[in-house]
């Protein structure tokens, strides 16, 4: 990891989590208060039901919350969607956005997906923008080119005043069990980084980039170790107090 930035693990519940769930947020409280408090940023990404009793149950362990996605307008007429306001309004301080299973269900480009960062920027969250390839992408030999693509597209030009985060999640990693070598996630990681830094100069050095995709209590330490690597977007494994709370300690 960059010694001198903040790493950052947030878990994406995606569509799991009900009331009864809350009791892992209350046992990972515990966990991390027994332990002095976090020494990371930590972020929940549970369903927006969820969002404000999960902000009073975990605010006073330095857990805080972040939206999944959001719709890039403030308001309006857009039947079943949520905006970064309506998140702000609910105690989020993150929103993820462009995250694979949102470019592929609902076919977000990286155009829609800046838009949504810049929304986000807007109601003064901080959004967690994905990017990675698929399999074939990177048995091509292109797994490089497409995330930078990515990035050139996905990223507002202008974040003067504002942060971002970057989540590195190859899709065949997710949900899989699988991940790709440490060398591998080096190599995209020092890449982005050196992305961000020609784009963004020294706002690009600072930036946190997370890697996600099958992170779990065996294999974070080895993956938070890995340079350029700031911090983890956790699915599975942040569903369960014990995990997560492995996978945090392992910073
Ligand atoms: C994710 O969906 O962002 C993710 C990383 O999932 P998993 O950890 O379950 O692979």
């Amino acid at each position: 990891m960059t010694a001198q930035i903040t790493p950052l693990i947030a878990g994406n519940w995606k569509m799991n989590g009900t009331t009864a769930s809350l009791g892992e947020v209350q046992k990972l409280a515990g966990l991390l208060t027994q332990g002095g408090g976090p020494r990371c940023t930590v972020v929940i990404c549970p369903p927006a039901t969820l969002l404000e009793r999960l902000n009073e149950l975990a605010a006073s362990s330095g857990i805080v919350t972040g939206g999944q996605d959001c719709h890039p307008a403030p308001s309006g007429a857009h039947t079943g969607d949520i905006s970064a306001q309506m998140l702000a309004d609910a105690g989020a301080q993150y929103v993820i956005v462009g995250h694979s299973e949102r470019r592929t269900d609902h076919h977000e480009t990286d155009d829609l997906v800046q838009l949504k960062a810049l929304a986000v920027h807007s109601a003064g969250l901080v959004p967690i923008i994905c990017v990675g390839e698929t399999e074939d992408q990177r048995d091509a030999g292109d797994a490089l080119s497409v995330v930078a693509a990515q990035l050139a597209g996905s990223l507002p030009d202008d974040w003067t005043g504002h942060e971002i985060v970057i989540a590195y999640e190859p899709v065949w990693a997710i949900g899989t069990g699988r991940t790709p070598t440490p060398a591998e996630i080096a190599e995209m990681h020092d890449a982005i980084r050196a992305d961000l830094e020609t784009r963004f100069g020294e706002r690009g050095a600072a930036t946190r980039i997370l890697y996600g995709g099958s992170m779990k209590p065996s294999n974070a330490s080895q993956i938070l170790r890995i340079g350029n690597v700031n911090g983890g977007l956790v699915g599975g494994a942040s569903l369960l107090a014990n995990d997560f709370h492995a996978i945090i300690s392992a910073v």
